[in-house]
C-alpha cells in the first residue's frame, strides 16, 4: 500500500462510497504541525451538511449487504488492513507526531495500540456470540442472536488520531454496521490513512466513510439523520452532553466518553521510584492531552516531602520541544486554543493560593517560536474546593494534594465530577484492595499510571466522564448490535406459550 504524507498545498477529499471526493462547497482547511506551525500536512475539507448527508446516504446504500457477510469475512478485510497498515508503522508515526504533537516513540506507542485493537477485533468477526438458554416450555429452542443496529456515526477527539477512530471503526464494522466518521478538525490525517487501507483491504464502498469539517456544522447533521441508528463519541462534556440530549430526543443508542480528572493515591509504604516514575509518565506523557492523564497527585504524610521533592526534579529536567527530536520528553499543546486552556488554568491555581513548584509558563523564542509549548507545570497545596482540584486541564499541569491517611486520600480522589481513570501505589494489598473497591472510576491500576487500554479489556468511565457502553473489547462491539430474542417451537402441536 502506497501511504504518503501530503504536501503543504496537497488537497485531501472526503472518503464517500469508495472514494475521495472534494467538498461540496469547495473550502479546506490546513492541518498544522503544532510543534511548527510552519509545517503543513495537506488541506482537509472543510464540509457541511451537504456532504454529510452523502456519507450517511452511502452507508445506508452499503449496509444490507455488509450486514450480510459473515463475520469471519468482515475480518479478514480488517486483517487485511492491519498488515498493510504494519508494514508502514515509521510513516504513520510520523504523521502522527507532526499532527498532533506527541513525541515520535509515543507516536509509534499509539499506532502499535491501534493496530492491536484492528487484530483484536479482525478475530471478533468469528465471536460475536448470542446465548442458548433454557426455555420455560419443552420442545422449544430459545436462543440470542446479535445483529447490526444500522448505520452509525462516530465523532473523535484530537488527542488520539489514529487510535480513538481505529477503537470506533473497528468494532462498529466486525458488528456488520456501516459507519460515518467524523475525525477532530486538528487531526484528521491518520483516518484517511485507515481509510486507504480498509479500502485497499477489500471493505464495500460505503462502508466506511470519513468526513472532516467543524463539528458545530456537520456534527448535528449526523446526530439527528434518523437514519443514523446509534451514536458513539468521544470528546469534551460541553460537547458530549449537548450531543447526548439531541440523540436522546429521537431514542437513538449513544456512548459518549468524556472528560476526566484522575488521581493517583500515594500511601506511606509505597516504592518511591515506582511511583514517581508513574506519576511523571501519567502526567507528561501526550503533553497531559490524554483522558487518562494524571492530573492529580494525593499523598498520605510518611512520604510527601520525599515524593514532592523528587518529582520537582524530574519535572523541571522534563525536554520539551518538538517530539521528532529524540531527546524529547515532552511536546507542545495541540493548538493556540489549548495551551490558553493551561496558561488560563496555571492562573487560576495561582490566584487560588497554590504553590507553583514548577514550570507555570509559556514557552517562547528560539526553538518554540513557532510552536504550542507550555513548561511541564506542578504545584502544590492545591485546595479540595478549587478550579485546579476540580476542572479538567487536559495539559501538563499536575496538582498535589495532602491526605492525612489512605481513607482521606479515597476521599480526596472520589471528589470530583468525573470518574474515568485512578491508580495508587502501595505495598500493602489490602489497602489497594480497598482502593478498587471504592475508587468511583471505571479504571483502576495498581502499582501503574492511570494511563493505558488494551483491546481486549473495557475502556471508559463513570458519574460525568461516560454514558453508555464501555469501548474496546467484545462490549465495545456489542454496543453497535442488537440482541434479538428468538424462540423455537419443535413441538409440533399446538399449546398455551408459558405466560397464560
Ligand atoms: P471536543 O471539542 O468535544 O470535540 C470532539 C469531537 O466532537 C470533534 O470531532 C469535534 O469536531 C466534534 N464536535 C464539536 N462540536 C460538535 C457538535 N456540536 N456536534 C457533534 N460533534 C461536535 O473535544 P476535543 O477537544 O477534541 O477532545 C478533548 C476532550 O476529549 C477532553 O475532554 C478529553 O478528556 C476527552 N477525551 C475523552 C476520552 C475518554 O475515553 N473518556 C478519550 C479521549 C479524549 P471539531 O474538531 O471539528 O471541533
Amino acid at each position: 500500500m502506497a501511504l504518503s504524507i501530503p504536501q503543504k498545498d496537497e488537497k485531501r477529499g472526503n472518503f464517500i462510497g469508495g472514494a475521495f471526493v472534494p467538498p461540496q462547497a469547495g473550502q479546506y482547511e490546513p492541518c498544522r504541525n503544532p510543534a511548527d506551525t510552519r509545517d503543513v500536512l495537506g488541506l482537509y475539507p472543510r464540509s457541511a451538511v451537504g456532504d454529510a448527508r452523502a456519507a450517511v446516504d452511502a452507508a445506508c446504500a452499503a449496509f444490507p449487504s455488509w450486514a450480510a457477510t459473515p463475520g469471519p469475512e468482515r475480518g479478514r478485510v480488517l486483517l487485511r488492513a492491519h498488515r498493510a497498515l504494519s508494514e508502514q508503522i515509521d510513516l504513520l508515526a510520523e504523521a502522527l507526531c507532526r499532527e498532533e504533537g506527541k513525541t515520535l516513540s509515543e507516536s509509534r506507542g499509539e499506532v502499535q495500540k491501534g493496530l492491536n485493537l484492528i487484530e483484536f477485533y479482525a478475530g471478533q468477526g468469528f465471536r460475536m456470540q448470542g446465548r442458548t438458554l433454557p426455555s420455560e416450555s419443552r420442545s422449544t429452542l430459545a436462543f440470542t442472536l446479535r445483529q447490526p443496529v444500522g448505520p452509525v456515526a462516530l465523532i473523535t477527539p484530537w488527542n488520539f488520531p489514529f487510535a480513538l477512530p481505529v477503537w470506533k471503526t473497528m468494532p462498529a464494522l466486525i458488528a456488520g454496521c456501516t459507519a460515518v466518521l467524523k475525525p477532530a478538525s486538528l487531526t484528521p490525517n491518520l483516518t484517511h490513512f485507515m481509510a486507504q487501507a480498509l479500502h485497499e483491504a477489500g471493505l464495500p464502498p460505503g462502508v466506511l466513510n470519513v468526513v472532516t469539517g467543524p463539528g458545530g456544522a456537520i456534527g448535528d447533521a449526523l446526530v439527528d439523520d434518523p437514519r443514523i441508528r446509534a451514536i458513539s463519541f468521544t470528546g469534551s462534556n460541553q460537547v458530549g452532553l449537548r450531543l447526548y440530549s439531541r440523540a436522546a430526543a429521537r431514542g437513538v443508542r449513544v456512548t459518549c466518553e468524556m472528560g476526566g480528572k484522575n488521581a493517583v493515591v500515594v500511601l506511606d509504604d509505597a516504592d518511591l521510584d515506582l511511583a514517581v516514575e508513574g506519576i511523571v509518565q501519567g502526567a507528561y506523557g501526550s503533553t497531559g492531552q490524554r483522558c487518562t492523564a494524571t492530573a492529580r497527585v494525593i499523598a498520605t504524610p510518611g512520604i510527601r516531602p520525599k515524593l514532592t521533592e523528587r518529582l520537582v526534579a524530574r519535572v523541571r529536567a522534563l525536554e520539551v520541544g518538538d517530539g521528532r527530536r529524540k531527546e524529547v520528553q515532552m511536546g507542545p499543546a495541540v493548538d493556540q486554543g489549548q495551551l490558553q486552556v493551561d496558561l488560563d488554568a496555571i492562573a487560576a491555581a495561582k490566584s487560588d493560593g497554590a504553590r507553583l513548584l514548577a514550570g507555570g509558563e509559556r514557552l517562547s523564542g528560539g526553538a518554540y517560536e513557532h510552536g504550542f509549548y507550555v513548561a511541564p507545570t506542578l504545584f502544590d497545596g492545591v485546595e479540595p474546593g478549587s478550579r485546579l482540584a476540580r476542572e479538567e486541564v487536559f495539559g501538563p499541569v499536575l496538582a498535589l494534594q495532602a491526605a492525612r491517611d489512605p481513607a482521606e486520600a479515597t476521599k480526596l480522589a472520589n471528589a470530583v465530577e468525573f470518574g474515568l481513570a485512578a491508580s495508587i501505589y502501595t505495598g500493602d494489598v489490602n489497602a489497594a484492595l480497598r482502593f478498587v473497591e471504592e475508587a468511583e472510576v471505571g479504571m483502576v491500576h495498581v502499582n501503574q499510571p492511570t494511563v493505558g487500554g488494551e483491546a481486549q479489556l473495557p475502556f471508559g468511565g463513570i458519574k460525568s466522564t461516560g454514558v453508555g457502553e464501555k469501548e474496546m473489547s467484545e462490549e465495545g462491539a456489542n454496543f453497535f448490535t442488537h440482541l434479538k430474542t428468538v424462540w423455537l417451537d419443535y413441538a409440533g402441536a399446538p399449546r398455551r406459550t408459558n405466560i397464560y
